[in-house]
């Protein structure tokens, strides 16, 4: 995490070739005092170059899919999953699809395209975006497989003879035979127009459609597409081709919300830019990629335009952010154009000329490799110095004097804001905005109160997420003894930052604190909110609870069974993100866990004889698990197959590749401290177990259960949403922890 101070925002939209390689030019060269942010609705981000190739069977995802947070990582970005659908140009905020508020001084598009014309079904797959298309193609694959040694051939429509369809096409067909040779299958490609592959030389055309015919592959010209109603294709002419799945790679169509942005656009929708690639009329906005037409240079849309576009829009970013000159950039007007033919060949066209044969293939998986490697392989950089960013930041620091406390007008404006909308029974606090010097409950006759309070460093740059995380892992502590939450409060420490940068975090903060306290019905009573080196957040909160619901820590007995209702693991992932080591998908995936509240699990253990309960937090399984048994002669066996742990931790633990275990660094003095405890007796053979000295930010809730109520009430768990929810193994009399 960069702890430099906030001058400004950039924020990056949509993770295409040109981002991508921005944000490694900015891992390269950072920007001290920028805050750079990318959203994107997927961790990982496909290269269309490699595409076929992964289709026809050549490459594996991982080869052909680049991980978005480690490239975050590198380049001190923060990773928001999301779509954007809308944007407030006035206030220069972001509207996204599960939150909105998102503030950028400067703005960059990179969202692709969408398929043109595309008609609804099942039976349709899309190609664009790519990575939804990938998942098409999988349960694609599934249906084929099931039919395989049917009696009729399968028909196989491409509809869109681009260099795009043509290739997908081949690589289809190229896979089909090899991994389904037993199925009788016809393929199609339909174009608009009298001829394949427009733009390309009649050399070109003739080399592919000399190929398509000896493939078998029917040529459908002068077919424009329209629709598919009923299993056929229809054409505008009224023509029909019967088909059983149809692959739409047609020209691309803008996304619809651009034309609703405000942005300029051209006639197709496409965001109109000008030879800086700042959008006309928005000198703060840039657009990039298929999405943007650069008015003065038309170009086809095709990823090597993207690519290019990525040292240019950098150059421009940081001249613009330095108040230096922006550079005007013509893009090529011919290109490098390597088409596959599926089978590991490839033709190769430029300036009117064309060659063919396997080793243009290799010759073209040459470059792609190349181009992955420097988002497989990013090196180690060391920080930058402050810059210009930094050091207009301080000056305005120390004529602000404002010392560490966030001023309570921003924080009132921010909850206003967020609240507008709310009635007055559902509007945080009573004594928040504004208020006594103090939060004031009655606790109801009969009730007794729990107070608890938890606070942690950001391991994560989404302050929005970062705040429901928070929530959860305090909260836990009421529930883990059996109590509601009624109100929290909220301890938050924002990098020092511009105003309008505090009030964007802050306003980020608080939209996920009140959405999350909300979820459980907990009210905001206040909080103190102030600014220092790098961003943290805790929560104290307080609940009610009856004597006769509340559990305690201990009081497991014998024969018992004990249940975990959540996985293992976010200890390590995170220790493997700050390293760029852990996958994208492992992180997404720790973070969906994390921001589940313990609330209906703790409902769902009501319903059973618990008699002892905690939540797994910071001292790891281990850990908590010993508490449970303090002041007892009791022991615990936990069943090592059945620990829950989280995709990717194990991976971590025992060493990714040629690089050593990660362990995050608490691992070693919960391990010591659980020994010193107690005895602690771990297979050697299955270091996978070492996940029980984890320590676990929102983790799940650890409770003993009576063995014959234990199925039960996991089943149950189960059906309230903790799909990993198990009986971890059973309280023995012999005092110690043993892993079977
Ligand atoms: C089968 C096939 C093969 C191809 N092969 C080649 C080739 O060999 N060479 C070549 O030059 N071109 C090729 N192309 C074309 C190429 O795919 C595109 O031109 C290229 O991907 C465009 O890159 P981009 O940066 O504009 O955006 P994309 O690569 O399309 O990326 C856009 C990103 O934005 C995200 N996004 C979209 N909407 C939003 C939103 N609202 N909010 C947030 N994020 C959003 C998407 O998820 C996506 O990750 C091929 C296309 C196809 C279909």
């Amino acid at each position: 995490m960069n702890n430099q101070p906030i001058a400004r925002e950039l924020v990056l939209v949509g993770a295409g070739h040109s981002h991508v390689l921005l944000l490694r030019m900015l891992g390269m060269k950072p920007i001290p005092g920028l805050r750079v942010t990318l959203i994107s609705p997927s961790s990982r981000t496909p290269y269309s170059g490699m595409l076929p190739g992964l289709i026809a069977g050549h490459y594996t995802e991982d080869q052909v899919y680049i991980d978005l947070l480690p490239l975050c990582r590198f380049a001190g970005a923060s990773f928001i999953r999301d779509h954007l659908v809308g944007l407030d140009l006035v206030n220069q905020s972001l509207v996204c699809q599960s939150r909105q508020g998102i503030r950028y001084d400067l703005l960059s598009l990179d969202v692709g395209i969408r398929p043109g014309g595309l008609p609804s079904g099942d039976q349709v797959i899309p190609v664009k975006p790519i990575s939804q298309f990938l998942a098409g193609w999988r349960s694609f694959l599934e249906e084929f497989g099931r039919q395989e040694g049917g009696s009729t051939p399968r028909q196989l429509g491409f509809v869109g003879a681009g260099a795009g369809g043509v290739e997908l096409c081949l690589a289809v067909d190229h896979f089909l035979t090899e991994h389904f040779p037993g199925t009788d299958r016809q393929l199609h490609l339909f174009t608009e127009r009298a001829r394949i592959l427009p733009g390309y030389t009649a050399g070109v055309r003739r080399r592919f459609e000399t190929l398509l015919d000896r493939r078998g592959i029917i040529l459908h010209r002068n077919f424009h597409a329209t629709d598919y109603l009923g299993g056929d294709l229809v054409s505008s002419q009224g023509n029909h081709v019967a088909l059983d799945h149809a692959f739409w790679v047609t020209h691309g169509a803008a996304p619809t919300w651009l034309a609703d942005s405000g942005l300029a656009v051209d006639d197709g929708g496409f965001v109109r830019v000008r030879d800086t690639l700042q959008v006309e009329g928005f000198e703060h906005v840039f657009a990039v990629g298929d999405c943007a037409t650069m008015v003065n240079h038309p170009r086809p849309r095709a990823g090597v335009y993207a690519v290019r576009q990525g040292k240019p829009l950098n150059r421009n970013l940081r001249a613009l952010l330095l108040g230096r000159k922006l550079h005007a950039y013509h893009p090529q007007s011919q290109f490098l154009s390597l088409i596959s033919t599926g089978d590991k060949q490839a033709v190769a066209a430029r300036n009117g000329l064309s060659v063919a044969g396997p080793w243009v293939w290799r010759w073209k998986n040459w470059i792609d490799v190349r181009f992955m490697n420097q988002f497989q392989h990013l090196p180690q950089m060391t920080a930058a110095p402050a810059g210009p960013l930094v050091a207009e930041f301080e000056q305005q620091m120390q004529c602000g004097g404002c010392g560490s406390k966030v001023s309570s007008d921003l924080l009132r404006e921010v909850l206003t804001e967020l609240t507008s909308d709310m009635t007055s029974d559902t509007r945080p606090n009573r004594s928040l905005v504004p208020g006594d010097d103090a939060a004031l409950s009655t606790i109801p006759a009969g009730k007794l109160l729990l107070q608890s309070v938890d606070h942690f460093r950001a391991f994560y740059d989404d302050p929005y997420v970062l705040a429901r995380i928070a929530v959860n892992h305090a909260l836990s502590d009421i529930y883990a003894c059996g109590g509601d939450p009624v109100t929290a409060m909220v301890l938050l420490t924002l990098p020092f930052a511009k105003p309008d940068v505090t009030r964007g975090l802050l306003r980020q903060v608080m939209a996920g604190t009140l959405r999350q306290l909300a979820q459980d019905e907990v009210e905001l009573v206040g909080g103190h909110t102030s600014e220092g080196v790098e961003m943290s957040i805790g929560f104290a909160v307080s609940g009610l609870v009856t004597r006769d619901a509340l559990w305690h820590k201990t009081g497991l007995t014998p024969g018992e069974a004990l249940i975990l209702t959540r996985p293992l693991g976010t200890g390590v992932i995170f220790a493997a993100d700050m390293q760029h080591r852990a996958k994208g998908s492992w992180v997404m995936a720790a973070l969906e866990q994390m921001l589940v509240s313990n609330r209906a699990a703790a409902r769902v253990l009501a319903r059973y004889p618990v008699s002892a309960c905690t939540d797994v937090t910071g001292f790891g399984l281990a850990g908590h698990a010993i508490e449970m048994l303090q002041g007892s002669s009791a022991g615990l066996a936990i069943n090592a197959a059945a620990l829950p742990i989280l995709d990717g931790a194990v991976d971590c633990l025992l060493g990714i590749g040629k690089n050593g275990s990660i362990k995050s660094t608490l691992h070693e003095s919960n391990r010591r401290a659980a020994t010193l405890a107690m005895p602690v007796d771990i297979p050697i053979k299955k270091p996978e177990v070492e996940i029980i000295f984890d320590p676990q930010t929102a983790g799940g809730l650890l409770a003993g259960v009576r063995q014959d109520q234990a199925a039960a009430c996991v089943a149950e768990l189960h059906q309230a949403g903790y799909a990993d929810a198990v009986v971890l193994g059973r309280v023995t009399d012999a005092p110690g922890l043993v892993i079977l």
